[in-house]
């Protein structure tokens, strides 16, 4: 299938306030705080006041020039412009799927670095798909973004930023929730991701309900426990994919120092103090993890958790291997945790034709990579 750019923000058409990321001194506004940006304000001789301001045009009414922030004077407009830039990340390019929802931004951050994010529909409305790390260090080997490694972490500016860029071109800049399955793994990232989710969630920035967020994550020894103790009560999805140790050191490497009884106990730990369900995601890879026995040793596995398993159809990946399981083996395998009393869905395959589904994200080919 084709993929097109579309005329919106092709590499023709950045927007304008992209300014020149890759070297560029300016300051990008979304990587301060309000209490910065108050900061910045006073330095440039006005009153605390406009850094308030100069929040709401960012993150409620999404300016994208300083010209259109009509309540701030022309010379601090100015001023504005030749020391600072609006956003960290820039469009490059936004490809569309042949299913005409679904979206996916190609974004650029300071040193070149690709970042991908994808728009996807779900039931409720909108939902983005974001990246907390160019790159991923995980190498778990069916994965695009884990054969190409890692560039380095996003700030939270950067990943507020997909958000914002993202509302631009959703239908009526609505996004009704996000999801960190994008590039990376947030929790080799958490201080970042941290502090971009409490600038998503606060009303003074974004104004996203927690519930509205989730992270997914393979897992890192007492980072679970972390994430339990923050203030918001996000969704939390763990990349299982394997029911037992063997099989899940292969998958996903970094279980070879943190185990399934350890992943358990700190799951359960988030269960419990949140009182949120935890959903487990499972990737179908053919006569791999998806026999009749895989199916019951993940169903004692998770047995008696406040839990949810979400199978997801593996998009193929070239060079990795695997294979995704056929549609026959993935219904059998729902089947038997369903009959087992575990709540089960399988996951809707969405943006395969853009390389937008579930770790079909690699980044573009970057040409200032040495
Ligand atoms: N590092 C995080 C976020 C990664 S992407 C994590 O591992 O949870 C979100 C999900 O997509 C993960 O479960 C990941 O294992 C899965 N995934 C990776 N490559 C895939 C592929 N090619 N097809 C389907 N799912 C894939």
């Amino acid at each position: 299938m084709t993929q097109r750019a579309s005329v919106v923000d092709s590499v023709s058409q950045p927007p304008a306030d992209a300014g020149d990321i890759t070297g560029s001194d300016r300051i990008p506004l979304t990587s301060l705080t309000l209490e910065e940006l108050r900061d910045l304000v006073e330095a440039m001789g006005e009153t605390r006041y406009r850094g308030d301001q100069i929040g709401r045009w960012l993150y409620r009414r999404l300016a994208t020039e300083f010209d259109q922030m009509s309540d701030l004077s022309a010379k601090l407009r100015r001023d504005l412009g030749q020391r600072s830039r609006l956003h960290a990340l820039k469009i490059a390019r936004v490809l569309d799927s042949a299913d005409g929802v679904t979206r996916k931004l190609l974004l650029t951050g300071s040193g070149g670095v690709s970042v991908e994010s994808v728009l996807l529909p779900r039931r409720r409305g909108m939902t983005l798909c974001l990246s907390s790390q160019a790159g991923c260090a995980m190498r778990c080997p069916f994965c695009a973004t884990g054969l190409g490694g890692l560039r380095r972490n996003l700030s939270s500016g950067e990943i507020v930023d997909q958000y914002l860029l993202a509302r631009r071109l959703a239908p009526g800049g609505d996004i009704g929730s996000i999801v960190f399955m994008g590039m990376g793994e947030p929790l080799a990232n958490l201080k970042n991701v941290k502090s971009a989710v409490e600038r998503l969630v606060s009303s003074e920035y974004c104004g996203l309900g927690a519930r509205r967020i989730t992270i997914s994550t393979i897992g890192l020894r007492g980072r679970i426990r972390r994430l339990a103790e923050w203030p918001w009560r996000v969704g939390l999805a763990i990349s299982l994919h394997a029911p037992n140790d063997e099989l899940r050191c292969r998958l996903v490497p970094p279980s070879r120092s943190f185990g399934l009884e350890e992943l358990m106990a700190e799951s359960v730990y988030y269960q419990r103090k949140t009182g949120r369900r935890v959903s487990y995601e499972y990737v179908m890879l053919d006569s791999v993890n998806d026999s009749p026995d895989h199916a019951r040793a993940l169903r004692d596995l998770v047995a008696g958790q406040l839990c949810h398993i979400n199978l997801i159809p593996y998009n193929s990946v070239a060079g990795t291997g695997y294979r995704g399981s056929p549609r026959a083996a993935i219904e059998r395998f729902r089947q038997a945790l369903e009959l087992g009393g575990v709540p089960v869905t399988v996951r809707r395959p969405r943006g395969r034709d853009i390389a937008a589904a579930c770790g079909q994200l690699a980044g573009e080919k970057d040409e200032t990579a040495s």
